[in-house]
């Protein structure tokens, strides 16, 4: 099957007796009970496949992660309760058995680089901050000391820039280190990390995968060499996505591929009426033939789909005019989060990476006129009409 026939139908349709569900029902029995007590002890040893308690399976749960795990290609998925605690269980299945140090990428998700200094940092975990973009500076962090892993965006945020993943995972493979990637701003239909090397693609499925901002929810997908330490975190720590949210995004994922073509061309078109505005000093969006990754995006990105999300610079502008732009705005919703069908924007510099000193933030090029977009499925017009009316002064 294609990747949009995959969207609607893998993990659907199992056998529950003897009818077949056409889509997968919300299970929330905590227990399962079989004919004997000999086949409950089969499925107890995993001998046989099956739901015993929701800790363990859930039919459900189990139905997403087939689907997920189809889409990005990878050996098994799991899914958990957010993108965080993916996240955490993917470092902790790639730190268990090696050395107790991480290189990540220096421009993450807020929440990534606070869990590697505060939580893992005060666990004694070390973590290497370096820029992905830079080969050199990478493979001299990974190979000058042993490494457990390396954590990478493969579009990063704010500044959407895209590392060259298939060259990082050579060198990290190479030092036996596992590649964790967050695939949550690319999605599969974009870019499928395992097939490039990765060793675990997180998502945060509250953003694309479920599309539509109304759940919470993580996946792991792995490859064969992780999957026994990632089935006993999950079995022991409890990380586990609850069936409802489990059911909501198998829902939205079924659209995923309609949606993220259509957000993919009004940001191509959004990115392009952004860079001839007057008020605009700067346009980011990996789909410039100007990006500095451009070489990059041509080789990884399918073309004319270098993702959703288009960042900004105002002209002479600071908190104070990005917040009266953003107060001006009818239709866009200003709100943190993104991949939702309803175009969102976002003040880094207030949300995102509120927790970096302002010197920092600027070392990264992250300035206090940057603004950040996630273009949704509406009409490009409207979206258009409601970003020129804010920005008129
Ligand atoms: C939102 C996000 C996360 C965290 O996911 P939650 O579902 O909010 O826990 C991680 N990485 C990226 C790139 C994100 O956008």
């Amino acid at each position: 099957m294609k990747f949009e026939s995959k969207t609607v139908h893998a993990g659907d349709r199992r056998k529950a007796g003897n009818y077949i569900p056409v889509t997968t029902p919300i299970y929330t029995a905590a227990s399962y009970i079989y004919d004997s007590m000999e086949q409950l002890d089969r499925v107890f040893a995993r001998e046989e496949e099956g739901p015993s308690y929701a800790r363990y399976d859930n039919p459900t749960t189990t139905a997403l992660e087939t689907l997920v795990n189809e889409l990005e290609g990878g050996n098994a998925a799991f899914a958990c309760s957010s993108g965080m605690m993916a996240m955490n269980i993917a470092l902790l299945a790639a730190l268990v058995d090696r050395p107790k140090r991480v290189v990540a990428g220096n421009v993450l998700y807020g929440a990534t680089s606070l869990m590697l200094t505060t939580i893992f940092g005060a666990l004694g975990i070390d973590t290497e901050f370096v820029d992905m973009c830079d080969l050199d500076a990478v493979e001299k962090a990974v190979t000058g000391e042993k490494t457990a892993a390396v954590v990478m965006e493969t579009i990063t945020n704010p500044l959407l820039r895209v590392p060259q993943l298939d060259k990082i995972a050579a060198i990290a493979r190479k030092a036996n280190a596992a590649v964790i990637v967050d695939n949550t701003f690319a999605t599969p239909l974009l870019l499928r990390p395992m097939e490039l090397g990765a060793s675990m693609v997180i998502h945060s499925s509250t953003k694309y995968l479920a599309g539509h901002g109304d759940s919470l929810g993580g996946m792991i997908v792995s490859d064969q060499a992780h999957f026994e330490t990632l089935k006993t975190l999950y079995r022991t720590m409890g990380p586990n996505l609850g069936p409802f949210e489990a059911y909501l995004t198998m829902r939205g994922i079924k659209t995923l591929a309609l949606r993220m073509e259509r957000q993919c061309e009004n940001a191509n078109k959004v990115a392009s009426w952004l860079k001839a505005h007057s008020r605009i000093s700067r346009v980011h969006f990996p789909g410039d033939p100007q990006h500095p990754d451009a070489a990059t995006v041509a080789r990884l990105l399918p073309q004319g789909q270098a993702g959703a999300m288009v960042a900004f610079e105002l002209k002479d502008g600071g908190k104070k005019e990005v917040f009266a732009f953003m107060e001006k705005l009818k239709m866009i919703v200003c709100a943190t989060s993104l991949g939702d069908v309803h175009t969102m924007v976002l003040y880094p510099a207030m949300a995102s990476h509120r927790d970096l000193s302002p010197k920092h933030r600027e070392r990264l090029g992250i300035g206090d006129n940057l603004v950040r977009l996630s273009v949704g499925i509406e009409a490009v017009d409207d979206i258009l009409c409601d970003l020129e009316s804010a920005l008129r002064a």
